[in-house]
C-alpha cells in the first residue's frame, strides 16, 4: 500500500503490541523494515543485543539526556524535544568518535508529546550545529484519522502545521529524510498525507480501526488485513467433581448450586484473561465449556458437564479454532469490553509466545529470552 518511496517505521512499542518485541523486529527485519520504533530504551537494548542491525528509534519516552551514553553505546536513534537533549547526544558521541542521528518529535494537535511545530524549526536549526548529531527524522502523530469527512479538519489542520514547519526547516537549507505524521488509519484513509514515511503499529499486528465491511467484501481502500495472532491457548490442570451447595457465602470462589464436573484451567486474570465476572467459553476437545465462576488471578474454571472425555492436561482454546468450533479475537474484545490495544497488551511476557513459519513452530519467547526451534 505504501509504495516503493515511503519508508515504513513500524511501532512495536509496548512488547510490539505484546507480540514479543524480538521476534518482531527480527521478522519485520528480514521483511525489510530499515527502521523501527520501540518504546523505551530498554526494549531497543534487548532488540539490538539479539543481533537486529536496522536503526532502532525510541519514541519520546524517556528522559534522553540521562542515558545519553547507551544510545551512543549500542547506536540506537533518540527522540528528542528539547536542544539540551540534542547536546547530551552530540557531546556523548563526539566523546566516542561517532555521530549518531536523532528524530525530532513535534506536536501538531494531539496534545501529547513534541515540541510545538511553531517552534520546531528554530530548534531544528540550532541543533543540525551540533558536531556529533545528525537530525534524521522528524514525526507526530495524529489526534484523529478515520472516513468521516466532517472531522477532516482537525486532521488537515495538523498536516499543514506539519508541513509549513517542514518547509521553514528547508528554507533554512536543512534536509530531513525521514518525515512522518500518519499511524495505521491515517496512512489507510489519507492517502495524500503521507510525507517520506508512516508508522503504522496497529495494522503491522493485523487490526485496522478503520475497516469497513460491505458483505463480504472490503470497502475500497481498506487493506485485508490478517491477525498476526492466531490463538491464545493454555491446558487443563485437573479435572474434578465438585460436591456442590456446601460452601458458604464467604468463603466460595466458587458457588456451585450441584454437584459438578469441572475443569480449572492454567490461565487467569494475571495472564490477560478479561476481568470481571465469569462469562464465556473456551474450547476444549472442539466443543464449547462454559467459564462458570468469576476469574482468579490464576485460573478459569469451566463446565465440563457435556465434555466427559477432558482430562488433566488437554489443549484449552482460549481464542482461536479448535475442531469445528472457533472464538475470534472480536468476539473476546466484546465479551470482555476491551479495545485492541488492551487486549494484546494484557497477555504479559511470562505467557509465551510461540512463531510459526507456516504450520512449522520455530521460536518460542519468554520475555527478552528466546528459543529457537
Ligand atoms: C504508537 C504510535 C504509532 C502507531 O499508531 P497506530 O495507530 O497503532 O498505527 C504512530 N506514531 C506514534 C508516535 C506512536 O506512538
Amino acid at each position: 500500500m505504501a509504495g516503493d518511496h515511503v519508508i515504513i517505521m513500524p511501532a512495536v512499542k509496548a512488547n510490539a503490541y505484546g507480540h514479543g518485541v524480538i521476534m518482531a523486529c527480527k521478522a519485520l527485519e528480514e521483511a525489510g523494515a530499515s527502521v523501527l520504533a520501540v518504546g523505551n530504551i530498554d526494549e531497543a537494548i534487548h532488540v539490538r543485543k539479539a543481533g537486529v542491525k536496522c536503526r532502532i528509534v525510541i519514541f519520546a519516552s524517556n528522559l534522553v539526556k540521562e542515558v545519553a551514553d547507551l544510545y551512543v553505546k549500542y547506536d540506537l536513534t533518540p527522540t528528542v524535544m528539547y536542544d539540551f537533549q540534542a547536546k547530551a547526544i552530540s557531546d556523548a558521541a563526539t566523546a566516542a568518535g561517532k555521530k549518531i542521528g536523532v528524530y525530532v518529535k513535534m506536536e501538531t494537535g494531539r496534545g501529547r508529546l513534541g515540541i510545538n511545530s511553531e517552534e520546531a524549526p528554530a530548534m531544528i536549526r540550532e541543533i543540525a550545529q551540533y558536531p556529533g548529531i545528525t537530525v534524521d527524522g522528524l514525526y507526530s502523530h495524529f489526534a484523529y484519522a478515520g472516513w468521516d469527512e466532517s472531522k477532516r479538519d482537525y486532521p488537515n489542520w495538523q498536516y499543514e502545521r506539519f508541513t509549513k514547519a517542514l518547509d521553514e526547516i528547508e528554507s533554512y537549507g536543512i534536509h530531513i529524510p525521514f518525515t512522518q505524521l500518519v499511524n495505521t488509519p491515517g496512512g489507510i484513509v489519507y492517502q495524500d498525507m503521507r510525507l517520506t514515511g508512516m508508522c503504522p503499529g496497529r495494522g503491522i499486528w493485523g487490526y485496522s480501526p478503520v475497516e469497513i465491511r460491505e458483505g463480504e467484501h472490503l470497502k475500497d481502500g481498506c487493506p485485508d488485513l490478517k491477525s498476526a495472532m492466531t490463538a491464545w491457548k493454555s491446558r487443563l490442570l485437573i479435572v474434578k467433581e465438585t460436591t456442590g451447595g456446601k460452601f458458604g457465602e464467604n468463603y466460595a470462589a466458587c458457588r456451585l448450586e450441584k454437584p459438578l464436573r469441572i475443569g480449572i484451567v492454567a490461565a487467569g486474570v494475571s495472564d490477560g484473561i478479561g476481568r470481571g465476572r465469569a462469562k464465556g467459553y473456551v474450547l476444549i476437545h472442539g466443543k464449547k465449556a462454559p467459564v462458570c465462576v468469576s476469574m482468579s488471578l490464576e485460573h478459569m474454571t469451566v463446565d465440563l458437564t457435556d465434555i466427559p472425555e477432558a482430562q488433566a492436561g488437554d489443549e484449552v482454546v482460549i481464542m482461536g479454532k479448535q475442531g469445528e468450533e472457533e472464538i475470534t479475537r472480536e468476539q473476546l474484545m466484546k465479551l470482555w469490553g476491551q479495545v485492541i490495544p488492551y487486549f494484546w497488551t494484557a497477555i504479559p511476557e511470562h505467557v509465551e509466545r510461540v512463531y510459526y513459519e507456516g504450520e512449522t513452530p520455530v521460536a518460542v519467547a519468554r520475555g527478552y529470552d528466546i528459543e529457537m526451534l
